[in-house]
């Protein structure tokens, strides 16, 4: 196989047609010739360019309404020719098959399609047949022929080619190659979770994940590595399809935590009233409600001021000024609510640095995804935690029962619960957390640390006593053994909601008993590692 492959001849299919024209006539000027479909062919014929139909190459028009185009041996045989084998060469003279040598190919916009809310059958329609047929064919035969399926790669074609004498070398095609079945193998991946949604496949085991990407990214968790945002293209309101009003371009970790921050804030019902999150090293830091925003901030950044600093602000209804001001007091990276009005945006743009995000709604909580992890040596995919439970579910375990103003702030800790990274201990009162313990190898040592916050807390906003006294603890995940339980109870907390299934429920229990706790099992355990 020769290194350098002059290029004369250009097949040229595009549905978007940015940058087309500019393209194919540089393309033209250094001697290609260039072979269109009906589409394309037509926006190059309206800028003066001289270019033939697939459909004289093929002997056959363009038919179903361009399901088939280019499925034909002529375009095939002329994109998978080995063309120093003596019997390709022999087949395409035989057929009168002409060798292509650059392949310029974007897909029908089928993410584009289903993210606009498209129904069923258009988006069946827009699934592309004919050009992965060909983005494949080419990339395999990348020993003879350049492929490009991005239009940001037009000018490093030419780039290329002004560089060889009108060819390509091997080694750029080999890096277009492995791009295009990075792009083959991702919009295969698209059709088929929008599939699973309008189906309602949900097992793990039959779906697929890959993404399109969306921004490659300055660094990653650390300055030495490498990191790209890839989207899975479904309009889900969120940090992927956000407006972004002013700020610097997100990070890699400011993604991560607008991510955790969004989601934690989205299970509360706008309907029920404000609430946000704030939200570092994508754990909760201050979770509250309130009758407004600029309340519902201000109880959330009580909870542990000293964290919130650099925080990400999430809120489940719209930004308003009020809130704006209170959160420009305190240094924020990132706020991110489904909208803001005039007068918000206005307070924030004398920050410059503050990213502010509108997403015009929340996502549903309760929306089955796949989470993803990697191992070494492949991935681990579940469903995301959508599990929620309601007072229905709660199972009163110990003699004193809850009042119902505990039963609301369980609920409450508990979906807080359910954001915090295990071991998560929440303690909250009056729907606004007061003492977050996230992240411990041990309960016990989580039940400590989140007392330890509520104590701070009580000392920065120089309370008479710790807000824990008479507050409601969650735990993630069941108490193995009474002493974290213990641990809340001296505290102070006075109810607890824990999933409950331990061996030593009994004896959790007695303790409870005796230390006068109410407590509810919600058989139902929010591990989140
Ligand atoms: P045009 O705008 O030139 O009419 O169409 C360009 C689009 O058609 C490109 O997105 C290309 O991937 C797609 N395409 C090319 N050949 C075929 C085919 O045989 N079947 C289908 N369904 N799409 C094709």
């Amino acid at each position: 196989m020769s290194q350098l492959q002059q290029v004369r001849r250009a097949l040229i299919s595009v549905s978007d047609k940015t940058g087309l024209v500019p393209f194919a006539r540089a393309l033209a000027e250094r001697g290609v010739d260039l072979v269109s479909t009906g589409g394309t062919a037509k926006a190059l014929r309206e800028a003066g360019l001289e270019v033939s139909d697939v459909s004289d190459l093929t002997g056959f028009p363009e038919m179903m309404d361009g399901r088939v185009k280019t499925l034909h041996p002529a375009v095939h045989g002329g994109l998978l020719a080995l063309r120093d084998d003596a019997g390709h060469v022999a087949s395409m003279e035989a057929h009168g098959i002409k060798a292509i040598d650059l392949l310029v190919v974007n897909l029908y916009p089928f993410e584009a399609t289903v993210a606009g809310g498209a129904d069923y059958d258009t988006a069946i329609e827009n699934i592309d047949i004919g050009g992965p047929a060909m983005i494949r064919a080419a990339a395999k035969n990348h020993g003879f022929v350049t492929v490009v399926v991005d239009v940001e790669d037009y000018d490093a074609v030419l780039t290329e080619m002004d560089a060889h004498s009108g060819s390509t070398s091997h080694a750029f095609r080999q890096r277009l190659a492995q791009v295009a079945y990075a792009r083959t193998g991702a919009y295969d991946a698209a059709v088929s979770t929008w599939m699973a949604g309008a189906i309602g496949e949900t097992q793990p085991r039959r779906r697929v994940f890959a993404g399109r990407l969306a921004q490659g990214l300055r660094y990653g968790e650390n300055p030495h590595q490498g990191a790209a945002f890839y989207t899975d293209g479904l309009d889900v309101p969120g940090v992927a399809t956000a407006r972004q009003h002013q700020g610097k371009e997100l990070s890699y970790n400011n993604i991560n935590d607008t991510d955790a921050a969004f989601r934690l804030v989205a299970e509360f019902e706008p309907a029920d009233g404000p609430a946000v999150a704030i939200i570092k090293h994508a754990n909760p830091c201050g979770v509250a409600r309130g009758a407004t925003f600029a309340e519902a901030f201000g109880r959330a950044f009580d909870c542990d001021r000293t964290s919130a600093f650099g925080g990400i602000v999430a809120l489940n209804g719209t930004l308003d000024g009020d809130t704006a001001r209170a959160i420009s007091e305190i240094f924020t990276e990132v706020v991110i609510a489904p909208d803001a009005t005039d007068e918000a945006k206005e307070v924030f743009a004398a920050k410059k640095n503050l990213r502010l995000l509108t997403t015009g709604g929340l996502p549903d909580p309760a929306a089955r995804r796949l989470a993803v992890r990697q191992v070494s040596g492949g991935w681990l995919v579940q469903d995301d935690d959508v599990g929620q439970i309601s007072e229905d579910d709660l199972r009163v375990v110990t003699k004193r029962a809850p009042t119902d103003d505990q039963v609301a702030d369980m609920l409450f800790a508990w979906r807080v619960a359910k954001h915090v990274k295990s071991n998560a201990i929440v303690y909250a009162k009056r729907m606004a957390t007061v003492g977050i313990g996230a992240g411990q190898m041990s309960r016990v040592d989580s039940s400590t640390i989140a007392a330890l916050k509520a104590g701070r807390m009580a000392a920065e906003l120089g309370l008479p006593e710790s807000p824990a006294a008479g507050s409601v603890v969650a735990s993630d995940a069941f108490f193995p053994f009474p002493d974290g339980l213990l641990a809340a109870a001296e505290a102070g907390a006075t109810a607890v909601i824990q999933p409950g299934g331990s061996l030593r429920d009994d004896a959790v229990i007695e303790a409870a008993d005796a230390a006068g706790l109410a407590m509810v099992f919600t058989g139902m355990r929010h591990f989140r590692h």
